[in-house]
């Protein structure tokens, strides 16, 4: 296993759509440990493959229930690894909550999603799967999906809401363009 760097904006690699991966080898295989172990690492909650610069349809996906890097508590969510995945159902309601990427370090924003997600795709064995997700693990899946589609969640994001937070914890109304 090996940590993997993760890239930031405006790096280009995370701006275009990620390939489908056609047979789960060892190679993907070996993707999706390095995949699980950057995340861990890096105390995120997602992480899409295209952020470390491999551009397949791979994400990862685990929350531990204890503090974020915004220091916010997180609620746990079991290691979800998804390949090709597809939301196939959006619920109408949304839910409007602070998103921040590993690929935009330190900026945080509000997002409107929908509340509720059907996820199809992969497993890590090539098994079809289907996931109904709700509140934090449907965002994150649609945050991860968006990745693999060269989308970023400043794109959606309510731009006032921006901000930065300073070593010393002040917060700092930031705007897209000093990204
Ligand atoms: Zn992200």
């Amino acid at each position: 296993m090996a940590l993997l760097p993760i890239y930031t904006v405006p790096h280009p690699i995370l701006r275009k759509k990620a390939q489908r991966v056609d047979k789960i080898n060892k190679n993907i295989k070996r993707i999706i440990s390095n995949l699980v172990e950057t995340l861990r690492h890096e105390k995120g909650i997602g992480l899409a493959a295209n952020q470390v610069g491999i551009p397949l349809q791979i994400a990862v996906i685990e929350s531990k229930a204890e503090k974020s890097k915004n220091g916010e508590g997180v609620l746990s969510i079991p290691l979800t690894i998804i390949i090709n995945p597809e939301i196939t159902k959006f619920s109408s309601q949304t839910e409007t909550a602070e998103e921040g990427c590993l690929s935009i370090p330190n900026i945080w924003g509000m997002v409107k999603r929908p509340s509720k997600v059907i996820v199809k795709g992969l497993n890590e064995k090539g098994e079809e799967i289907e996931i109904k997700a709700s509140g934090l693990f449907a965002r994150v899946l649609q945050h991860e999906i968006d990745h693999l589609s060269g989308i970023l969640f400043t794109d959606k994001a309510d731009l006032d809401t921006l901000h930065k937070i300073t070593p010393d914890g002040q917060r700092i109304k930031i705007n897209l363009l000093s990204l």
